[in-house]
Parts: C-alpha cells; sequence; structure tokens
C-alpha cells in the first residue's frame, strides 16, 4: 500500500538508510544518497550476490570494466540506435509521459510490438487522460534516446562525444576474448560484474525503484548453441534461489515468461521475475536467452574473431549467452519491503514495534552491544571492540535498555548484547534475539562463533 511505501521512505531517512540527493540545495529529482546505514546494507546485498554467483559457482568469474566506453560499443549493441522510449507531451499541462505506460496503466494492454501509430490511436480512441492533469490532449510521439551522452578532452565536438554505459553488459561482451584467454575457462562459463548504469528515465519514480543512476549486478553466460535452453533454466532457478535464501517469500515472487510477441528479435526465452512491491508488482530482474546476438554483432561492427574452438568436439561457434541482470537499488527496496514489519508486542498497552527482518548477512550491524550502565561502559567498550575485529558492531548506552532494543529492532540488528554486572563476575553477556525477542545467557568467550554461525549465508 502507499502507507507502506511512505513508512519505508521515512524509516530508510530518519534512520540513515537513504536521503533525498543534494539535500542542501533544495534536492535534484530522484536522485538518493544511501547513508551510513544504507551504504552497509548495499555492500552486503552485492557481497551476497558475488558470493552466490563468483565465489561458490564453479563457472563464473568476475570483472570490473570501464563505465566508458569506446561509442563503437553502442553501434553494436544496438543503443545508439534502438535505446529509446516512446515519448509524449501533455499539451495542457507539459509533463511527459512513456505513450506504453499511459496504455498500461488505463487497461492493462500489453503493447510489445506495437507501432508508435498503433498507440498513438488507441490513446486518442479511448481518451485516454494525462495522469497529471486529467486531460486527452497528447503531442505525437518521439522516439527518446535513454543514453546519457558526454564529452571527453577540452572540445565539445562529437568527434569526443561519449556515453555513459546504460548496462554493464557491453563490458562483459567486448572482454569475452581477453578473459577467456587469459583465465583458459572453458565454455560453458559466466562472467560477473557488478557497476553503475546510467538511463535518462522518462519517468523515474517509486522512490529508489526507477532512477537514472544506478548499480546493477549482471552475470553474462557464455554456452554452446543448443545447450542455451537448459542453461537458461538452470540461471532461472538458480536466481530464483538466491531470493529465497535472502528471505523473499514465495507468494511475493512472480516469474513471468515473455510471450512470443513480447521477446526481443534476438531473445529466444525471456523471464522477467517480478516482486510485490508496496506500490504493486514490479520487475526487480530479467532473465534473457540473447542468443549468440551481443558477441555476433561485436565480432561484426570490430572485425575481431569472437568465436570459440570447442576443445570436447573441435567444432568453432560464437557462444549464446544467458544474461541474468539485476539492480542493486530494486533488490534493496525488495529486501527493506519484505523485511519491514509491525508487531503488537502487548495488546494490553497496544505497544507495537517496527522491525526489520532482515536476514543476518545483511543486516548493517551484526550486533548491538549495550551496556546496563554507564559504570560497565569500560568493560562493554572493550567489548565492542573486540568483536568489531569480526562484525560491524554498534554500541548504545544512551536511554532505556527497552529503547535500545527497539532502535536496534528498527535497523535490523539480529543481535543486541547486554552487558551487566553480572557480567563483570561470570563473563557472561545476555543476547537478545531480533525476531524472538528471546534472550540467552552466552559466555563473552563464545560471542564471536555464537554470532558468527548466525549469520552464515
Ligand atoms: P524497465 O522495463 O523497468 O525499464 P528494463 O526491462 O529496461 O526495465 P533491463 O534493461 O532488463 O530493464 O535492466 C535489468 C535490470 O536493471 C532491471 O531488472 C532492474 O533491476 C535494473 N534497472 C533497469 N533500469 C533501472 C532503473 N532505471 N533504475 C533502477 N534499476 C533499474
Amino acid at each position: 500500500t502507499e502507507k507502506t511505501m511512505e513508512k519505508l521512505v521515512a524509516l530508510c531517512k530518519g534512520r540513515g538508510f537513504v536521503y533525498p540527493g543534494s539535500e542542501i540545495y533544495g534536492g535534484l529529482a530522484n536522485t538518493w544518497d544511501y547513508g551510513p546505514l544504507g551504504a552497509e546494507l548495499k555492500n552486503n546485498i552485492k557481497k551476497a550476490w558475488l558470493k552466490k554467483f563468483v565465489q561458490e559457482n564453479k563457472y563464473n568469474v568476475g570483472l570490473d570494466s570501464a563505465i566508458l566506453m569506446n561509442p563503437q560499443t553502442w553501434i553494436a549493441s544496438g543503443h545508439l540506435g534502438g535505446f529509446s522510449d516512446p515519448l509524449m507531451d501533455c499539451k495542457e499541462c507539459k509533463t511527459r509521459h512513456r505513450a506504453d505506460n499511459l496504455i498500461e496503466d488505463f487497461d492493462g494492454t500489453n503493447v510489445a510490438g506495437w507501432s508508435n501509430e498503433q498507440m498513438m490511436d488507441y490513446i486518442r480512441d479511448k481518451g485516454i487522460t494525462c495522469p497529471n492533469c486529467g486531460k486527452s490532449n497528447f503531442t505525437d510521439i518521439r522516439q527518446f534516446n535513454l543514453m546519457f551522452k558526454t564529452f571527453q578532452g577540452v572540445t565539445e565536438d562529437t568527434k569526443a562525444e561519449l556515453y555513459l554505459r546504460p548496462e554493464t553488459a557491453q563490458g562483459i561482451f567486448v572482454n569475452f576474448a581477453n578473459i577467456q584467454r587469459t583465465t583458459r575457462k572453458k565454455v560453458p562459463f559466466g562472467v560477473a560484474q557488478i557497476g553503475k548504469s546510467f538511463r535518462n528515465e522518462i519517468t523515474p519514480g517509486n522512490f529508489i525503484f526507477r532512477v537514472r543512476e544506478f548499480e546493477q549486478m549482471e552475470l553474462e553466460f557464455f554456452c554452446k548453441p543448443d545447450t542455451d535452453l537448459e542453461w537458461f533454466d538452470y540461471w532461472r532457478s538458480y536466481c530464483r534461489d538466491f531470493l529465497y535464501s535472502l528471505g523473499i517469500k514465495e507468494e511475493n515472487l512472480r516469474l513471468r515468461d515473455h510471450s512470443k510477441e513480447e521477446l526481443s528479435f534476438y531473445s529466444k526465452a525471456t523471464t522477467d521475475f517480478e516482486y510485490l512491491f508496496p506500490f504493486g508488482w514490479g520487475e526487480l530482474w530479467g532473465i534473457a536467452d540473447r542468443t549468440d546476438y551481443d558477441l555476433t554483432q561485436h565480432q561484426n561492427v570490430s572485425g575481431k574473431d569472437l568465436s570459440y574452438f570447442d576443445p570436447t568436439d573441435n567444432s568453432r561457434y560464437v557462444p549464446y549467452v544467458i544474461e541474468p541482470s539485476l539492480g542493486v537499488e530494486r533488490l534493496f527496496l525488495t529486501i527493506m519491503t519484505e523485511a519491514y514489519d509491525e508487531e503488537l508486542v502487548d495488546e494490553a498497552k497496544n505497544d507495537t514495534r517496527v522491525v526489520l527482518r532482515l536476514h543476518p548477512f545483511l543486516a548493517p550491524f551484526k550486533a548491538a552491544v549495550l551496556p546496563l550502565s554507564k559504570k560497565l561502559s569500560e568493560q562493554a567498550g572493550a567489548l565492542a571492540d573486540e568483536l568489531s575485529k569480526k562484525f560491524m558492531v554498534d554500541y548504545d548506552d544512551a536511554g532505556s535498555i527497552g529503547k535500545r532494543y527497539r532502535r536496534q529492532d528498527e535497523i535490523g540488528t539480529p543481535f543486541c548484547i547486554t552487558y551487566d554486572f553480572d557480567s563483570l563476575e561470570d563473563n557472561c553477556v545476555t543476547v537478545r534475539d531480533r525476531d524472538t525477542m528471546q534472550q540467552e545467557r552466552v559466555a563473552i568467550a563464545d560471542l564471536e562463533a555464537y554470532i558468527a554461525e548466525k549469520i552464515n549465508f
């Protein structure tokens, strides 16, 4: 619901997860800055992805390629010609809209494969109105390229024109031969990378769901032609299980396969993973069988041979590609939506708590050390220092212990460690579990192993 979104945005801002960008200058629309807790969560999301997609997956290796690329890249990839959205202006109130979105939001019609003329006719026939002013008076559709243009060097001439990459994938394709040669990987293998991408979106919004500067976690998996559909299934399941393992509930996730009409001309199969965000279902992750389209395009435009010699049967081919492409911010919003909970703790007192039920691996702080009295701050501080060599640990000695628990619940800290006067004698502390609120006495000597075991992912 809208209310959930408002609450999430307020929590994110109030507790230092996400701030509006450039706020002291009145902001810059649809930009967001990640505060101390948001930066931790974001890093942990990326760590989780790298762990499953590079560290634990025997097929894949990593890469960190440049944002600025030779412009030929975008000719080969099709982004210079085709990476555009159908833009319409409202003549009454001058707001901009995507024609496809106007139709889809109006009656759910999927316009995949429609021409601009078809969309314009449909909008006029149905009298679809501007969501901003309610009038039905639009301009014709213009195709609007989503790439950000910039200039390299000191002159602003067209020779120096560059684009900020709109996806990280092309950095993988142009390095295919380098990576294959230097790692001596045999097909099938994959290349995974995380990095910023930029798209001049016409209608950004829904908090961090659609922004113009974002991060992607992309895998390009190279396989032999005719094995592609098997690998497509493999990655589809692998990605789904990754989300489940982070605590995403089955009922909030749906895998939507593209119909024949909806498929890109080069794709044999595509599945959108959609999540039930507070504003409704939205794309979280796109998984596509891109055939040999990308490598063939780069081979043609660059004139470099990008085929692969397969020693298992002495054949030579341009590999097929399976691409799971995921946005860091969209997964961030997914995880926050899933984790946010309000729990009635005491009915008689009408006492509720806000608790972020984050997977402990993702939580910004793994534990908080809370001295029962300021008289214990020396010992409790030493304990926090010791634990912080292994984990992100918070320390809080302000206010009642109950209030301190609630503050940690709200930011998703899985364990609160209370140091009390008995601790001086028995070298034990009380550990409170965020989700169950159960407490148990744990020896200080065992704490590190205790926490490490619980955050395991
Ligand atoms: P949409 O239809 O929502 O514009 P898309 O189909 O163009 O998305 P892809 O090009 O498949 O998206 O991008 C892969 C992934 O990158 C998306 O599933 C999403 O997680 C992320 N992503 C794409 N565009 C944005 C954006 N503007 N803001 C945040 N994340 C994005």
